[in-house]
């Protein structure tokens, strides 16, 4: 079966029998005895006999005599006579204690021949000396001594070729591992701080190409590994992996932003109920975006918490829509929607809507998420539906903000305003209606010193749209509606701004901002039903 062509290969594609008679676990180490060795020989068991190599008798062992004759086993059968008379070892002689018999190392290990060394061994000690000469000699014994030699060959430059690979294999992967661990550092830095990572370029060293790029140079500035890999990302211009493209960033990105989505969807499902807290709002490129919130009591700090989950991209704004949005994001993150107990949405008949809004929806699927309106946003709310019912005060505060636009264009026209009033005009913001009460106040207490500016700016501008506008406004400012405008928009403002401030304090509590609530409608119909007349007179 073995030629003199046969490799490693030939051998491993031995067929073996299915069940062996004697197996031998292959995970204990075989004995140095041959007759202890299992009777069929798998390639494993083949390779590590062969890496071992054959067992030595030593020296002064004392081989036993037989009963029968008084023969015994000889060190001189471990040597063979040469015809010049020299004495070489017989290294394929292997000498078993337990059957006091000789086996061939190679024979036993690779033919398939029964003869007595490789089944129960040579113990015919008075023809033993011609017996291995005649075995010595045989063809189908060289031929195995050469399979055996080239096997241990084989696996002596296998092992090292193997070591040497794997452990080029091992710096490269300790490399890498290095570079990305501060690569994703470098995108954490940049990410915790909101900074865009890419530039308009993604060439390294040149002025334009980002901050992560940049972060990477400067970290390479002082970082050995870094450093190198920049060297080598020079030298290799094509084709080398980089790990500094766009998508690698990207990648990176998305990598720690799942890794965080998971933390905190695992402290959702440990507090188990949640709310949500919903808001729709065009983005920059007029997309409408829902950016979902997920409120529960962390119970590993013990506090609310509130979490960002995202923000979903909403094709339309009705209510079934986001309703349907907002469950598809809970159903990814397999977080129950049976466990809401509460949602909070501010304005928006999509949103609170109480048939078709996304809150009437969800409390259909689950009663016991229950509405809760924005609380900070409802005082705004009140106020603004008030405002909105009454078309003098949109042209109030359509004065208001001409007002402050026309003295704010120009650097010599707030001068004038400065020169004349003590509180300068404010802009309010859009989002919080009570800031109004900022920019009225100026007006509730020096009317006349904006008029006299006002009057002064009409003067002196060369520009006679301004003339114009100045004119009018201040016949505007000077009339008594728009006095008493003003003093009843202040009374009001003033009074729900107090109250606006103290509902967003984090430390409020709902029987509190109940009461505050409560007090305040008090005074708004006392106002309507008394103090109106008293706003009169001070107009
Ligand atoms: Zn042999």
């Amino acid at each position: 079966m073995y030629t003199n062509d046969n490799t490693i290969c030939s051998l491993l594609e031995m067929p073996q029998p299915e069940s062996p008679p004697n197996p031998v676990p292959e995970d204990e180490p075989l004995s140095t005895d041959p007759a202890n060795w299992p009777s069929v020989l798998t390639d494993r068991i083949r390779t590590q006999l062969v890496c071992r190599g054959p067992s030595e008798v030593p020296a002064d062992f004392v081989f036993p005599r037989n009963e029968v004759d008084g023969r015994s086993c000889h060190h001189q059968y471990f040597k063979k006579n040469l015809v010049n008379g020299e004495k070489i070892l017989r290294s394929w002689l292997v000498y078993s204690e337990k059957n006091n018999s000789l086996f061939c190392f190679c024979c036993k290990l690779f033919s398939k021949k029964t003869i007595n060394l490789t089944s129960s061994g040579l113990t015919d000690w008075k023809h033993a000396s011609h017996l291995l000469t005649s075995h010595d000699n045989s063809l189908e014994h060289l031929i195995y001594m050469k399979v055996w030699k080239e096997l241990a060959v084989r696996i002596k430059k296998g092992q090292t070729i193997d070591n040497q690979e794997m452990a080029l294999l091992e710096a490269e992967k300790m490399r890498w591992r290095a570079v990305l661990t501060r690569l994703t550092a470098i995108v954490q830095s940049l990410a915790a701080r909101n900074l865009a990572l890419r530039g308009s370029t993604e060439t390294l060293y040149t002025p334009s190409n980002g901050n992560f790029l940049k972060e990477v140079e400067l970290m390479a500035q002082f970082d050995p590994i870094l450093k190198e890999h920049l060297n080598r990302v020079q030298k290799n211009t094509s084709g080398h992996t980089s790990h500094l493209s766009h998508s690698i960033q990207n990648e990176l990105v998305d990598l720690l932003s799942s890794k965080i989505i998971s933390e905190m969807v695992s402290d959702i499902k440990q507090a188990k109920y949640f709310s949500v807290v919903l808001d729709c709002t065009p983005d920059i490129s007029h997309t409408e975006q829902l950016s979902v919130v997920i409120r529960v009591v962390s119970l590993t700090e013990l506090c609310i918490k509130e979490h960002f989950m995202g923000f979903l991209e909403a094709e339309e704004s009705t209510g079934l829509h986001l309703a349907s949005l907002i469950l598809k994001r809970l159903d990814e993150l397999k977080v129950p929607f049976e466990d809401c107990r509460g949602q909070a949405y501010d304005n928006g008949a999509n949103m609170k809507g109480k048939n078709k809004g996304v809150q009437a929806r969800l409390l259909q699927m689950n009663p016991r998420a229950i509405f809760v309106p924005c609380g900070a946003h409802t005082l705004n709310l009140v106020v603004a539906d008030a405002s909105k019912a009454s078309t003098d005060a949109m042209n109030y505060f359509g004065i208001l903000h001409k007002l402050f636009t026309l003295f704010s264009a120009s650097t010599q026209r707030w001068a004038i305003l400065k020169k004349h009033v003590g509180i300068t005009l404010k802009m309010w913001t859009d989002t919080r209606w009570e800031s109004k009460v900022k920019s009225v106040e100026p007006l509730r207490y020096q009317a006349a010193a904006v008029r006299e500016a006002l009057i002064e700016v009409r003067d002196h501008t060369k520009d006679p749209i301004i003339k114009v506008e100045a004119q009018s406004l201040s016949e505007e400012v000077g009339s008594y509606r728009f006095s008493k405008c003003t003093v009843v928009w202040y009374d009001i403002l003033s009074q729900t701004h107090h109250v606006s401030k103290l509902m967003q304090s984090p430390s409020m509590q709902v029987d509190v901002a109940v009461s505050l609530l409560k007090r305040i409608e008090k005074g708004l119909q006392r106002y309507r039903a008394t103090d109106f007349v008293t706003a009169q007179m001070t107009a």
